[in-house]
């Protein structure tokens, strides 16, 4: 690991460690990203947008601002709120940044081998990822969302969802992020619904959706609803608190 303090800078370095990387690989000559090895400018051009070397980044600092008070302001544990600004900046230490970084790393998606590991790739395109998405119902909202930067599909998911779903997107890639560290530290990994299973009840929604208020002379009653991750209801009901004295 001196190597990697030596080369890296100390932000980066805590989130390099622990990831077990062959060191030994020989030096050769090939275009990293595509399965063969062989350079291909779509492959170069979807790879550069999905690690962001050439964003199209939104030059309105107006809503900038609001994305990232949006981002620190969501109903999640802190831990999640900083893994969503990594996902934002692309800081997340996948194949392709480690490679891009400096190191000798094959970068082919361990899960499907299929394709380059980029961000984008590890935490929405993979068919292994898509398994887990596909599970839950509002999925089908985003569906075809496809193309770019973890920043882009989130402004998108952003768009077509409803605020609470967008936590949850982000709780799920959260998830789907420990579970593929899991698998590359060779722990014992969950599939599709024992990962949404376990994130959603690890991590419940923060405060029930309240569907109505009935104001009393005294106090408030709130009617509530909570469902699952599978739009189940789990609990409704009432909570009567007493007024502000
Ligand atoms: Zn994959």
């Amino acid at each position: 690991m001196a190597k990697v303090t030596q080369h890296f800078h100390p932000n980066d370095v805590p989130w390099i460690q622990g990831i077990s990387i062959n060191m030994y690989v020989e030096d050769s000559l090939h275009w990293p990203y595509t399965p063969n090895g062989q350079y291909m400018v779509k492959s170069g051009y979807r790879v550069g947008r999905e690690m962001n070397l050439h964003p199209p980044r939104c030059s309105n600092m107006e809503e900038i601002h609001k994305w990232w008070k949006m981002i620190w302001s969501m109903k999640l544990p802190p831990r999640m709120k900083f893994f969503s600004g990594r996902v934002c900046n692309n800081w997340l230490p996948t194949k392709t940044n480690l490679l891009h970084r400096g190191m000798e790393v094959n970068p082919n998606c361990e899960a499907c081998e299929n394709d380059a590991e980029t961000l984008t790739h590890a935490l929405w395109k993979c068919t292994e990822t898509k398994a887990v998405w596909k599970l839950i119902p509002w999925y089908a909202k985003c569906d075809l969302v496809e193309e770019g930067s973890m920043f882009d599909i989130l402004t998108v998911l952003h768009n077509r969802l409803g605020q609470t779903e967008f936590e949850d997107a982000i709780k799920v890639m959260w998830a789907i992020w420990e579970n593929r560290n899991r698998k590359w530290n060779k722990l014992p990994n969950m599939n599709g619904v024992q990962l949404l299973d376990w994130v959603f009840s690890a991590y419940p929604r923060d405060t029930t959706q309240r569907k109505a208020t009935i104001q009393e002379s005294n106090g408030v009653g709130l009617g509530f609803i909570w469902r699952n991750w599978q739009g189940e209801i789990m609990i409704a009901g009432m909570v009567y608190g007493k007024g502000k004295s």
